[in-house]
């Protein structure tokens, strides 16, 4: 290549140091390219009210033209302080879109029999439209039975045994919310799922096994991974879009994802160390910190959110992210079960 004003010597020299040098320049660029490189955020808030939006625009149809007002009940047991909080959320929830609610606290000595006694009365009350039990349950109660005691047509979040059938078969009456929420989620930011490589880390039946079964539905190429799974990094750096359901604070790390995959992280964890939040928040540790030193903790998901954001395309946020959808799609649920048992 002649550079003009060069002697041909001077000329080959550049062109020699120009073309060693270009490699290294490439992985330079690629290098900070990976430094800077920030995975978009997938807003719960945005999705989770624009269904909430949808919800409460119905119910004032189904008031103003049937006389009708969703109810629902909530149960909660004993006093575990993120059951409440969850419990709080979903009463606020009703009042923002006009469902009618009932908190129904019960002691945390509650015998089997006695919330038993709690769901048939409110099978029996017609005014009831949904009725949600809190999980988990202290553990004197049988939790199975209690699911298997509410009537199907109020079970809300779907974990009856004929509504977890009925999603199995494809022909679903209530999806359980947290799976719901996560297809919105997908849906409403144009994550095409169909044909899609998509990896479940879990296979709880509230969530991952749902999830998955919702996911193939929609013909992605779904893989379960969960305890017992070898080289799970191996498997999920597969993964299109990869959904955490483990219950393990940051325990999806840059190597679990491939580059630009759609992160969905559905775990709730507490983390009380400042030091560990300093390793998991990174540049924005600072607001974690603080809050760890007024509340004593701060909420982090199953994936590793600075390790997440070097290599994800997208990501969901905790909180703020598939929480935010689980409420939101227990109103419209409600609002579904209002309906369906009226027949409108
Ligand atoms: P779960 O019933 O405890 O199930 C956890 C699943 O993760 C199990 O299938 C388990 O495998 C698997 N697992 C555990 N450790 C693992 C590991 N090291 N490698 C691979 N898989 C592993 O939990 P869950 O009810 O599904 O909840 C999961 C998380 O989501 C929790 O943090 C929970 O608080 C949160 N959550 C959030 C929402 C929301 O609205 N945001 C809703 C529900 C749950 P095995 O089956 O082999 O034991």
């Amino acid at each position: 290549m002649p550079y003009g004003c060069l002697t041909d010597e001077e000329d080959r020299c550049l062109d020699h140091v120009i073309s060693s040098c270009l490699p290294l320049y490439v992985t330079m660029a690629a290098m900070i390219a990976e430094e800077t490189h920030r995975a978009e955020l997938l807003d719960g808030r945005i999705a989770a009210d624009a269904i909430k939006r949808e919800v409460a625009a119905e119910i004032a149809a189904l008031k103003s033209e049937h006389k009708v007002t969703p109810r629902l009940a909530a149960v909660i047991v004993g006093d575990d302080p993120a059951s409440a909080v969850y419990v709080r959320n979903k009463i606020r929830a009703c009042a923002e879109v006009g469902i009618a609610s009932e908190h129904l606290p019960m002691p945390a000595a509650t015998t089997t029999r006695e919330l038993l006694d709690v769901v048939r009365r409110l099978n029996e009350n017609d005014d009831v439209d949904g009725i949600l039990v809190q999980l988990p349950l202290p553990k004197q109660i049988a939790e199975v039975e209690i699911i298997e005691a509410i009537a199907p047509a109020k079970d809300v979040d779907a974990f009856h045994p004929t509504n977890v059938g009925l999603l199995a078969l494809g022909r679903p009456r209530f999806v359980p919310c947290t799976p719901a929420g996560i297809i919105e989620l997908l849906d409403r930011n144009e994550i095409p799922i169909a044909g899609a490589n998509a990896c479940v880390i879990g296979r709880s039946q509230i969530v991952g096994k749902p999830i998955a079964s919702l996911l193939l539905q929609r013909h992605a190429t779904v893989t379960i991974c969960h305890s017992k799974t070898r080289d799970l990094p191996a498997i999920t750096r597969q993964a299109d879009i990869l959904i955490a359901a483990i219950g393990r604070p940051a325990y999806v790390t840059g190597e679990f994802i491939k580059r630009g995959a759609v992160v969905v992280d559905v775990g709730v964890n507490r983390v009380t160390d400042p030091a560990k939040a300093r390793e998991f928040f990174g540049i924005e540790a600072e607001p974690r910190i603080e809050a760890i030193e007024k509340k004593g903790y701060t909420l982090i998901g199953d994936v590793h959110p600075a390790e997440a954001d070097r290599v994800a395309g997208k990501r969901t946020p905790v909180p703020g992210g598939v929480g935010l959808l689980t409420v939101a799609m227990l109103m419209k649920n409600t609002l579904q079960a209002a309906k369906s048992r009226r027949e409108l």
